[in-house]
């Protein structure tokens, strides 16, 4: 009996998977929001490099995967797809489980799956540096490994409060040559704007990017790039799910459902859309998106035009969304506070294509404790959501005696966020369900955009 299904470096994908073309009905477009008309490629140009923009919006089901992208993705892919016998004997469920592991990237997470090619399609586009901006620091790292790789330099706009309570991954950024730098700073007008009515802001995410947004705007050679949410980025993502169909298919199995984490949607639509695919030709699968209850975009927000930050700088898209000034809660899984959702993920919800399901922190960490004592990694508390699930299902087939078989994505791992384990052990965390008032409340500042 496998325990790890491996496949050779010359199986790392050649083509990744773009589901536009398959999508339930047309796209929705994306609106400025300045002009609250639909955006043109030209005023994403300042922004992102053409290939990246072609792929925003193309219409082929199989694109390229770049040689030199290939290349760089050897030092990790293809990525390991486990069989969790042990946990599945320490559940007593008749259930098989199947986990692919991104922890094993040099940033510890999936990120870097789309973090290289971006860097590519800049670095050809003669693009010299990336501003970008993260949170807890995963995307940040992902992107600065990615700009090494490439000879790009990096601007990484962190969040201040991370910056100083979470240094080691801004020490991984400048160990991989990245300036970083807190944000709110005295570098941008958005920063500055800030800090003058604000001094001691902590910041937030949405100040983060408008910052990195007008660094990138404002210089010629400069770009910004985005870790979650856009169609780009779901795409690079679906090599995750190209790869575990084909280990899935070495085990001789085919799943019940597959179960991802969601945040902003990319390594749900990574593992996920491969399969979506089979499910649109009539297979029998069901797709399994995990949200926090503190952040239930998918399960408690509406399917309407939203900005996608709170300055109202970034481009308007139909999504759930809680509403752009949704103030997300200090919960530990950091990378699943986004107000919105990838667009793409968020019509494949409301087709009932995608099934979403919200859990409470508490009950994912000990979900992630549970597997690791039982399969020894210990997951990132994002991805503690997806096991939760996966747990779930495998216990109901307990239950009914039925045998199941259950695919999760495990997107990365959690050796940066002890603190967060801590504080679980500690009894520190609460569950928390965000009001239902105060997500009317955000709702009602909707822009009007009539498409
Ligand atoms: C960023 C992150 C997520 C959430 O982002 P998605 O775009 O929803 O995938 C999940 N897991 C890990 C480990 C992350 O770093």
């Amino acid at each position: 009996m496998q325990t790890k299904i491996l496949l050779n470096e010359d199986r790392i994908p050649k083509q990744w998977y773009n589901i536009i073309p398959d999508m339930p009905g047309p796209l929705s477009p994306v609106i400025h929001p300045g002009t609250l008309q639909p955006v043109t490629p030209d005023d994403l140009l300042p922004l992102f490099p053409m290939g990246l923009i072609e792929q925003e919006v193309s219409q082929q089901r199989w694109i390229d995967i770049p040689d030199e992208v290939r290349e760089i993705y050897r030092l990790w892919r293809p990525a390991p797809l486990y069989r969790a016998h042990r946990l599945e004997k320490a559940l007593g469920t008749p259930a098989k489980i199947y986990y692919k592991y991104e922890g094993g990237s040099p940033a510890g997470s999936h990120k870097p799956n789309t973090a290289i090619p971006q860097a590519y399609y800049n670095k050809i586009f003669g693009t010299k540096r990336i501003a970008t901006e993260t949170g807890a620091g995963q995307w940040g790292s992902a992107m600065s490994f990615a700009c090494q790789m490439f000879g790009l330099a990096c601007t990484v706009y962190m969040v201040k409060v991370s910056f100083n309570q979470k240094p080691y991954r801004k020490s991984m950024m400048q160990l991989w040559g990245s300036n970083v730098i807190p944000s709110p700073s005295d570098q941008t007008n958005a920063g500055r704007a800030i800090l003058a009515q604000f001094p001691d802001s902590n910041g937030s995410l949405g100040i983060a990017i408008s910052e990195a947004v007008e660094d990138a705007a404002t210089h010629e050679d400069t770009r910004y790039a985005l870790g979650s949410v856009l169609n780009h980025v779901c795409l690079h993502q679906t090599i995750i799910g190209i790869e575990a169909k084909e280990q899935l298919a070495i085990a001789g199995d085919y799943p019940d459902v597959v179960i991802g984490c969601h945040g902003g949607g990319s390594n749900f639509a990574g593992i996920a859309f491969p399969f979506a695919a089979d499910k649109a030709n009539g297979k029998n699968v069901r797709l399994l998106a995990m949200e926090p209850t503190s952040c239930p975009t998918l399960t408690k927000g509406v399917y309407e035009f939203d900005y996608g930050d709170t300055a109202k700088m970034a481009p308007i898209a139909k999504m759930y969304t809680l509403g752009h000034d949704f103030m997300p809660p200090g919960i530990h899984a950091g990378g699943l506070r986004y107000h919105g959702a990838s667009p793409l993920v968020s019509q494949l919800v409301n087709a009932g294509i995608v099934e979403a399901k919200a859990v409470a922190q508490k009950g994912c960490f000990e979900a992630a404790v549970m597997f690791s004592c039982a399969e020894g990694i210990i997951p990132a508390p994002e991805s503690s959501h997806a096991i939760r699930g996966a747990i779930d299902e495998a216990l109901q087939a307990k239950e009914e005696g039925k045998e199941k078989t259950i695919l999760f994505c495990l997107s990365g791992h959690g050796q940066v966020d002890m603190t967060a384990y801590d504080a679980y052990f500690g009894g520190q965390l609460e569950d928390y369900e965000y009001p239902a008032e105060a997500i009317k409340e955000s709702l009602a500042h909707l822009p009007k955009v009539e498409f």
